[in-house]
């Protein structure tokens, strides 16, 4: 089964240390929510271990399914079944929905193994329709002048289209209104498998009322500071943060 782990992860931006020994370990099967204040390191994480050029790791070690994840390339980390969903969803223009989707599932085939025009219609549509997409969005510009809420549909499609191992969901709930996330949080669970883990990056327990965890991790300040089960989002949601940093003497 699939397997996330990261120890000890420093990473900086333009010298500034961001995350300062973020660890974590996810396993196929497992849904993980990671709650913090904003400005915590949440997404930085994200784009770290998705091999964004502009953070700099500078100490820790990440590996996903056994293998050094910080030595992958960027798109042999996706190929490598790799998944993020951006908190903030670039627009590309020239590019359609079903263009993008079609050659990222492709990448990560071999020559002659590439999924049939007929076949990948038929999915796309079949995953669109249970994520109440219009079907014109496949013909749509990349996320070009969508809305909030449509850019995050499209990223669960995505998710839905390539069927990775593990996936980063950063903020995915984001902006959507109580319908669209219920249809999000329903993609998510449709994933749900021993062959697919999940962390969640999330302000709100909301989602979470759709999208049961197994763990909910508190992340302040660059690393995991607290864990728990689900009653532990529920507490968050209702005293905030403030207990947290009470009981462990950090002031902010
Ligand atoms: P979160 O997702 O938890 O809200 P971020 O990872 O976005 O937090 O940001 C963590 C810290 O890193 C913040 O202080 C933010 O200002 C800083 N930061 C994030 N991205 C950049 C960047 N591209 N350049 C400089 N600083 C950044
Ligand atoms: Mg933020
Ligand atoms: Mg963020």
């Amino acid at each position: 089964t699939p397997n996330l782990k990261v120890d000890d992860l420093h990473v900086s931006i333009e010298d500034k240390e961001i995350l300062k020994g973020f660890g974590i370990e996810i396993n196929g099967g497992e849904i993980h929510a990671i709650m913090g204040p904003n400005g915590t390191g949440k997404s930085t994480l994200a784009s770290a271990l998705m091999g964004h050029p502009n953070y700099e790791i500078t100490k820790g070690n990440a590996t996903f399914n056994g293998e050094d994840l910080l030595e992958m390339e960027v798109d042999e980390r996706a190929q490598a079944g790799l998944f993020l969903a951006m908190q903030y969803p670039s627009e590309v223009s020239g590019v359609t929905n079903a263009d993008f989707i079609r050659s990222a599932i492709n990448s990560g085939r071999e020559e002659g193994d590439e999924i049939s025009l007929m076949k990948f219609i038929r999915h796309m549509d079949d995953k669109m329709g249970k994520l109440e997409i219009d079907s014109s969005f496949q013909h749509r510009y990349l996320n070009e002048g969508f809305s909030g809420g449509e850019k995050k549909r499209n990223e669960i499609l995505q998710m839905l289209m390539l069927e990775p191992k593990i996936a980063i969901l950063d903020e995915i709930d984001s902006g959507l209104d109580i319908d669209a996330l219920k249809v999000v949080a329903q993609g998510v669970n449709d994933m749900r498998s021993d062959d697919f883990g999940c962390l969640i990056i999330t302000h709100y327990q909301r989602l979470l009322n759709y999208v049961t965890p197994d763990k909910v991790h508190v992340m302040m300040q660059g690393r995991i500071v607290k864990s728990g089960g689900p009653e532990l989002a529920e507490r968050l949601e209702a005293e905030g943060y403030d207990w947290i940093k009470n009981e462990l003497g950090i002031e902010d």
